[in-house]
């Protein structure tokens, strides 16, 4: 079969028909691009996340499905098919309506998954008619007859090897004569109940379908040139990463440049599908292509900050010269969900840090976890403090990176640091008022 790209474009990208026009372009200019994965247009699950809570009175309800069919409508309008299509997305905020309705009587996250799947279901339908509009043979199709996964509403996780079967057997046959257009973020439990991935999660369902279909390809179209060499919002001096190999960018995402979904990269590493970002805004200046094996491998590529970080030290003598504390210690984060990120230890105390951003779905440390750990040992919890992430290669092996790092930012307080488990970063905490400038002077430093 000739080449096969999964195209995946972001919120922005599909916000409104100037937008989605610019993607069917895309699309067109490059016959491998028989797969498209769509986000919501932009704002869309904003809202419905509104729609997901209890308690939300019958005239905002009516207001924010009205706010969700005027952006939708307004797409539309453009379209010669619009009847048919404004039919369908009628259709459906019909039974978003009822959705609502129930949810904010009593609410669930099932119902609420439902809910924050109308975005990606309409937007594919309307995608897949531009496409149509300007001569591309784009059909819709319901990731959900393929995207099995578990009943954990609100981050499902993708039965894969169900996936693979589904892809080959009614994807794979399809793309060879058709573009197919698809929701991303959205998938099916057992129980032929709507889940969602996690918010964000277009890229990854991208990435697994690639994965699953065996794809040469993944490009993800969002409204930057690509990954930056740190957030341009920080310093004007940030640039356009051409190149960066797989470890690099996971490193990346896990570490706070918003870019990319973090999971996107497991998949395309996994299958080996270099991947590529870039802009649908302005495709010809080129982007970031990150894969396996890169020309350039520099001690340092860029810089990420991740803000809202929690600082966890936890305390007892019964460490000193002891075995087992450490796992009471994680057994209680793990009963609770929580994924631990920095961690440094001395003979009596351990120092973690939790993501902890605000609106997040993840699990987040709360007092109960506090009083559980307290039960163990003293506790201490500090709030306001940033991490950044000096990302490169062969960190841990090369002469002076320690010095030339915190030389640079000489006068800032460092509250821990940690080096070595990774070849691919130097991490440490900032206070939250001193994450900027700890950027700025880093990247005049290490990449002026
Ligand atoms: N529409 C979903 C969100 O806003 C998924 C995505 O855009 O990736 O989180
Ligand atoms: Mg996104």
């Amino acid at each position: 079969m000739s080449k096969l790209t999964v195209a995946k474009f972001g919120g922005t990208s599909v916000a409104d028909h100037q937008a989605m026009l610019r993607c069917a372009s895309i699309i067109k200019n490059d016959p491998s691009n028989r797969l498209v994965v769509v986000s919501a247009s932009a704002g869309v699950t904003n809202l419905l996340v509104r729609l997901t809570q209890s308690k939300v009175a019958l005239p905002e309800q009516a207001e924010i499905i009205e706010a969700i069919r005027k952006i939708q409508f307004n797409i539309t309008q453009h379209l010669n098919c619009k009847d048919e299509l404004n039919h369908s997305i009628n259709n459906l905020l019909d039974e978003l309506t009822t959705y609502a309705q129930v949810q904010s009587t009593s609410a669930c996250s099932r119902i609420a998954d439902a809910i924050l799947s109308f975005g990606e279901q309409m937007s594919s339908r309307i995608f897949a008619q531009v496409l149509q509009s300007i001569g591309v043979d784009g059909h819709y199709f319901d990731v959900r007859n393929v995207m099995k996964t578990n009943s954990l509403y609100g981050k499902a996780v993708v039965n894969t090897v169900e996936l693979h079967q589904n892809c080959q057997q009614q994807l794979a046959p399809l793309l060879t004569k058709q573009v197919i257009v698809t929701q991303g973020f959205i998938g099916q439990d057992e129980d032929q109940y709507t889940t969602t991935l996690g918010r964000g999660g277009s890229d990854y369902s991208a990435a697994l379908l690639a994965e699953a279909l065996d794809a040469d390809d993944l490009a993800i179209w969002t409204d930057v040139v690509g990954i930056f060499t740190t957030d341009p919002r920080i310093t004007d001096q940030a640039r356009s990463i051409k190149e960066i190999s797989f470890g690099e960018a996971a490193e990346m995402a896990t570490f706070g440049a918003k870019i990319l979904h973090p999971a996107t990269l497991i998949p395309a590493m996994r299958h080996n599908i270099p991947v590529f970002v870039g802009s649908s805004k302005e495709p010809d200046k080129g982007g970031t292509k990150i894969q396996q094996k890169v020309d350039s491998a520099p001690t340092y590529r860029s810089i990420a900050l991740r803000r809202e970080q929690t600082l966890v030290t936890v305390k007892s003598p019964a460490m000193l010269h002891a075995s087992g504390f450490l796992a009471k210690v994680f057994n209680v984060l793990a009963k609770h969900e929580l994924s631990v990120d920095l961690i440094t230890t001395s003979e009596i105390s351990v120092a973690m840090t939790f993501d902890n951003p605000t609106g997040s779905t993840q699990a987040l440390l709360n007092s109960t976890v506090v009083q559980e750990l307290e039960q163990l040992c003293e506790v201490t919890v500090e709030h306001g403090l940033s991490l950044v992430a000096v990302i490169g290669n062969k960190m841990q092996k090369t002469n002076g990176v320690g010095s030339r790092i915190f030389d640079t930012i000489d006068g800032i307080n460092v509250r821990m640091i940690c080096h070595g488990a990774s070849e691919h970063n130097l991490c440490f905490l900032v206070d939250e008022h001193q994450a900027n400038q700890t950027v700025e002077k880093l990247h005049s430093a290490l990449f002026a």
